[in-house]
């Protein structure tokens, strides 16, 4: 048997309970269908087989969901730190235990490839490991003594928060955005993807059987516009940590202002990888079809717009040209696959479409530009040369494998090039002038920025972006700013003076 048969044969068995039982919700502990009773379709990209049914909560899913977090909330914030850890590292002994499972599913319901696949369940356990092991000091403050007062601060959960979270790579950055909620102390409601539920619920299943209490973490299925809408307009919600689209960013913002809505966006990007003349060029074509290739380009920190100097360009795009027609599509179980399925639809005729505005605009497709034929949502890896910055292709985030390459003459085109987006998420910079690196990057609008690198998340640092592509920062302490509350008490050190009205 070849490894993509045995793998299919395995998926069969991970995912024939989802055929039985269906995606439910799970509240206060229990799997539950919606309310209303109402289910939606669920099919893979792969082979557009039916997957499973899913429970389409609503308004009143959502109210028991922020009930069952707001009852658990006060326990779950008074539990020691150090317990807290515990159960957090039993979810990602759990997570470990089933990666595989977690991540053959992943690759059936979204059409990402096994190799990053396997990786991402893994990373998810080390959110986990990560969060958890800063829960103990989640509450630490400082001492900010006066003359008269010692002044001391703490910082406490928030309460109940909502996590919504898009389809690309949905199980590692559900576990990217719970994970600190859960060590801050807080309660969660998550709304997963409507494209690309199924291992959310395993994911709950895991930490509830780590031990995790009743309520502390809920889940609602559903589409953005019901069940999303409810959460971010629930007074209970203190607060909504958001990963998507810049728009529906834009829409969450307004649909939080009555309940003053505390949010955390990390949305788009058209991020530029700007390769100078002087850099080591192998190393940046890796780099540079790597970060826009892998993860079927569904990515938000993508390299999807490549700057490229002008004196080195057409031996770089020659030789990307020969590695893009080279790359492999194929079923994302096959260990050899490095480009599967877009994950719906939609979103393939949404990529498929910037193949004809490309030539409209009048660029060149230098590779693909095709949709691949047969069953499954394949597009062949695209390069699009002699392209401009004002074109759609490289103004729009697109989010499929597909690169746009404008060419710059020297440093102040390049960054000037580099800066007009209405994005800011990453950027790669690829050159061995040190003092031209400390310049560029100075100056270059974008939350990460990585030099003669590709990106390499270090849990530690700030992840986040500046204008249309995030407000607010994970990892690190940062996760914290936002799960939690600064708060100041000021303790009078003796008998100062207070002044007396109408003494
Ligand atoms: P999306 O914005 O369409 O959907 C994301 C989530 O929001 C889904 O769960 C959806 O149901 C929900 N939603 C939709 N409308 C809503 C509303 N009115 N109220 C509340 N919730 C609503 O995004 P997507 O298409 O699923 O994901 C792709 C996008 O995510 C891309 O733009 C990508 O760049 C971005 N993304 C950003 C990061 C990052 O860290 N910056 C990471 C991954 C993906």
């Amino acid at each position: 048997m070849s490894q993509l048969a045995e793998n299919i044969a395995k998926l069969e068995g991970y995912i024939a309970r989802f055929k039985d039982t269906g995606v439910l919700n799970r509240i206060a502990g229990k799997p539950v269908p919606a309310k209303s009773g109402d289910t939606f379709d669920n099919f893979s990209p792969v082979d557009e087989e039916f997957i499973c049914k899913v429970a389409k909560g609503g308004a009143a899913d959502v109210d028991a969901a922020a009930q069952a977090a707001k009852d658990a909330f006060p326990a779950w914030r008074d539990m020691a730190g150090t317990e807290r850890k515990k159960i957090l590292h039993k979810i990602a002994d759990g997570i470990v235990a089933r990666a595989e499972e977690i991540a053959f599913a992943e690759c059936y319901d979204t059409g990402q490839a096994i190799r990053f696949m396997s990786k991402a369940a893994l990373r998810g356990a080390e959110n986990f490991r990560f969060f958890g092991d800063k829960a103990p000091d989640a509450r630490n403050g400082q001492q900010l003594p006066s003359p008269t007062l010692m002044n001391v601060t703490t910082r406490v959960p928030i309460g109940p928060v909502g996590v919504i979270t898009p389809w690309n790579t949905p199980f590692m950055l559900s576990t990217w955005k719970i994970a600190p909620a859960l060590a801050a102390g807080c309660t969660v409601v998550h709304k997963p993807a409507e494209f690309s539920p199924v291992t959310a619920s395993i994911l709950l299943e895991i930490a509830e059987e780590a031990g995790l209490p009743a309520g502390v973490w809920n889940l609602v299925n559903g589409f953005g516009e019901d069940a999303g809408k409810a959460l971010t307009e629930h007074p209970d919600i203190k607060a909504i940590a958001f990963v998507g689209e810049s728009q529906t960013g834009s829409m969450i913002m307004k649909q939080g202002a009555d309940t003053l809505k505390r949010t955390h966006f990390e949305l788009g990007g058209k991020n530029p990888v700007i390769v100078f003349d002087d850099a080591k060029l192998d190393r940046a074509l890796d780099a540079a079809i790597f970060m826009i290739y892998s993860l079927n380009g569904e990515r938000c920190t993508s390299s999807s717009r490549l700057l490229v100097q002008s004196s080195i360009a057409d031996e770089f795009l020659e030789k990307m040209t020969k590695r893009v027609n080279n790359i492999k599509v194929g079923h994302p179980l096959d260990p050899s696959t490095e480009i599967g399925p877009l994950i719906h639809k939609v979103h393939y005729d949404k990529v498929c479409s910037y193949f004809d505005i490309a030539k409209q605009d009048g660029a060149t497709i230098a590779a693909g530009g095709k949709a691949k034929d047969g069953k499954g949502w394949f597009v062949e890896p695209t390069l699009f040369t002699g392209a401009s910055n004002d074109m759609r292709i490289a103004r729009e985030e697109i989010f499929g494998p597909v690169l746009t390459a404008i060419i710059f003459d020297d440093e102040a085109d390049a960054l000037s090039l580099a800066n007009d987006t209405q994005y800011g998420l990453t950027g790669y910079v690829w050159t061995n002038d040190l003092t031209r690196a400390m310049r560029f990057t100075d100056k270059l609008e974008a939350g990460m920025i990585w030099v003669n690198s590709e990106n390499v998340r270090h849990l530690p640092t700030p992840f986040g972006g500046v204008k249309a592509s995030g407000i607010g920062r994970d990892g690190g302490d940062w996760s914290f700013d936002f799960y939690m509350e600064q708060k100041h008490i000021g303790f009078a050190t003796g008998h100062h003076k207070i002044p007396q009205l109408g003494a």
